[in-house]
């Protein structure tokens, strides 16, 4: 340990049911002032967390069979005691994905049993993106979730907004609600209710503003275990940064600490993306683009686009992408197969990130899209992020650590829809073009 210091271990811990929700609620914990660690899986025993106050382990059980579910989210718990984590949330979609089978319901009895939570509330609400909750029932905007297309969803068609007949048909115990009435009399109120709950081993809680949930932050400040969305995440570390009494720490700007160029790899074909290539190449930024038909048949290698990277980096920032219209995707599946079309853009944004990457006037990277970013990751070997200031909501840049927990580069992942259309070129220092 440096110079004797005493570091302080991560207090609060999450375990999220897929990659993009831990960025998510990573990100808003942040916002509240905790110095957040996003690991990508359990974190293993001897990781360096630093001066984390929370962790979150970025698993993808969604939509796996609930009891493989269970067993990844029973392994991640033992790893965040293991590092001195005390209390936890476990984070799931604000629509509350899930099938008659699970995951929800089995994960969070399983989690809370371990922690010795008899009693599991249940705060799926994100009122700032429009999901809130309403006597037990989920709105997605206007719209009941059974009729705002999530009951078209192709993994979990989410059929019925009674949040307590989709919980009750996962589980065993019975469901009540604490709703929107009790909540206004306040949080000691709520506790009282939570505690005459009549026996009922889960709790769906309802909200509909931030200032709904500022009650259930007051209520849940101290709770060992409960379960929900990323809404309570920013007014739960609020009161921990109020707790410890200083100044809540500011997010760093990984991004722009350093000198040097940053390099964006685009393997999202998203319309907000094509549309942020598209501000980029205006504002005469630096672009190649890969074509999966040519570098299939040989005709062009990614050694080539690394050595003009490479050279053009020196500098200013590059953007390198597979993005395509929908017309050339259909063209490049059609040629090579979808899932070898996918293979082949992937393969090469990785490979570039691994040849780049080391690269002395490579200073940070940006990816976009979500596979893009899982292959890129994985190709970095990166076992965790420190999160840091957003660029744009929901997509903060990040420091990429290894499986020590040592330093690799800042990096930031966007997955397709997120950004405003300057993204690119407001993230890739707009002064440097
Ligand atoms: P998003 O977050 O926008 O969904 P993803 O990275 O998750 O982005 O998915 C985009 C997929 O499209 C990736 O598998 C990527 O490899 C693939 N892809 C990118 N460019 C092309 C292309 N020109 N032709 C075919 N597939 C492509």
């Amino acid at each position: 340990m440096p110079g004797g210091v005493i570091m302080a271990e991560p207090t609060f811990g999450v375990i999220a049911d897929d990659f993009t929700g831990a960025t998510d609620i990573g990100a808003m914990l942040v916002r509240g002032g905790m110095k957040v660690v996003l690991t990508i899986g359990p974190p293993v025993a001897d990781f360096d967390f630093g001066d984390a106050d929370a962790v979150v382990v970025a698993l993808k059980t969604r939509s796996i069979p609930a009891p493989l579910a269970v067993t990844q989210s029973l392994s991640a718990l033992k790893a965040l005691r293991q590092v001195g984590v005390s209390r936890v949330q476990f984070k799931y979609c604000s629509t509350f994905d899930s099938t008659p089978d699970g995951n929800i319901g089995p994960v969070s009895d399983a989690l809370a049993t371990e922690m010795g939570s008899d009693l599991v509330v249940h705060i799926p609400a994100l009122p700032i993106n429009g999901r809130t909750v309403f006597k037990g029932h989920l709105f997605v905007g206007n719209a009941l979730l059974n009729e705002s297309g999530m009951e078209n969803h192709p993994l979990n068609p989410m059929t019925d907004a009674n949040l307590l007949r989709c919980l009750g048909a996962q589980l065993k115990g019975d469901v009540t609600l604490i709703d929107h009435v009790t909540l206004t009399t306040g949080a000691d109120h709520v506790r009282a209710a939570l505690a005459g709950s009549g026996g009922a081993s889960h709790v769906i809680g309802d909200a509909i503003d931030e200032a709904d949930l500022r009650v259930w932050a007051d209520v849940l400040q101290d709770a060992v275990f409960f379960a929900g969305g990323a809404g309570l995440a920013t007014p739960l570390a609020q009161r921990h940064s109020d707790s410890k009494g200083g100044v809540p720490a500011q997010p760093s700007d990984f991004g722009t600490a350093l000198g040097g160029n940053t390099l964006i790899l685009s393997g999202s074909c998203s319309k907000a993306t094509l549309g942020q290539i598209e501000a980029f190449r205006k504002a005469g930024g630096a672009i190649r683009q890969i074509d999966p038909i040519a570098i299939e048949a040989g005709e062009v290698t990614v050694e080539a686009f690394a050595k003009w990277a490479g050279e053009t980096l020196t500098d200013k920032p590059v953007l390198i992408h597979g993005s395509a219209s929908p017309a050339d995707v259909l063209r490049a599946q059609t040629e090579l197969g979808e899932a070898r079309a996918g293979e082949v853009i992937e393969g090469a944004l990785s490979k570039l990130a691994a040849m780049l990457a080391p690269q002395p006037h490579v200073a940070r990277i940006i990816v976009a899209g979500g596979e893009t970013s899982g292959a890129v990751v994985s190709r970095l070997q990166i076992a965790a992020l420190r999160i840091g200031s957003e660029i744009d909501p929901g997509v903060p840049w990040t420091l990429a650590l290894d499986a020590t927990g040592t330093p690799l580069i800042p990096i930031a992942l966007k997955s397709g829809n997120f950004g405003g259309e300057d993204f690119f070129v407001r993230a890739s220092l707009e002064d440097s073009l």
